[in-house]
């Protein structure tokens, strides 16, 4: 099977334009798939998983807050341009394979990659990548919040206030009946000052 340019009507054959990929023919047009592929935005009743580009690591954080699976894509990155794969490719094929939404500060990606489910945050700061971002995909920032760490992006255990008395603080454990633990890094969650300010954060998120 092939695929035409637009331009020229030059032929490629099919396979070159995997997971979306685009090339420049030799006439200058842009040429790939007519349809993009992945998963629509937003998803159906899906509750949205993201992979999140480490320029944003910020934004990440805040979408595991908000209890949202988000992946970052550093770590990956890194482990597979050692593998001799192109850091955009590893990523593109990550977010098929786990239909995540691939959450970018590259503009070109879209131009370059035929997928529907990237979002290019245009904002600069945090905080208003993250009021984008609730307001495009209508995402729910309390339902699931502080139900995963936001280090490492695991969900969250609970625990009783026995497995975690070497980790808390005594007037802590006095004082809170609830915790949680993340089993990557062990860190303990309760519900103390810091996360009522961050509630109160995610709550302003909301209805606009
Ligand atoms: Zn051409
Ligand atoms: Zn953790």
């Amino acid at each position: 099977m092939a695929i035409r340019c637009p331009g020229c009507g030059r032929e490629y054959d099919v396979t070159l334009f995997q997971f979306g990929r685009t090339l420049h023919c030799t006439c200058g047009e842009r040429v790939g798939l007519q349809k993009r592929l992945g998963p629509e935005l937003p998803e159906a009743d899906a509750r949205p998983r993201f992979l999140v580009d480490e320029m944003l690591e910020h934004l990440a954080r805040w979408l595991r807050v908000m209890g949202y699976d988000a992946a970052g894509a550093g770590e990956r990155s890194a482990r597979e341009r050692s593998a001799g794969e192109r850091t955009d490719e590893a990523l593109v094929r990550r977010a098929l394979a786990e239909r995540r939404i691939l959450v970018t500060r590259d503009r070109n990606l879209p131009e370059e990659w035929r997928l529907r489910n990237v979002v290019v945050v245009d904002e600069d700061r945090p905080w208003d990548q993250l009021q984008a971002l609730v307001r495009r995909l209508e995402l729910d920032p309390e339902a699931r919040a502080f139900t995963r760490c936001s280090r490492c992006n695991e969900p969250l255990d609970d625990v009783s206030p026995a497995q975690v008395r070497e980790a808390v603080p005594p007037a802590v454990l006095q004082r809170e009946e609830r915790f949680r633990r993340c089993p990557a890094c062990g860190r303990v969650y309760w519900e103390g000052g810091h996360t009522r300010r961050m509630r109160e954060r995610l709550r302003s998120l909301e209805g606009r």
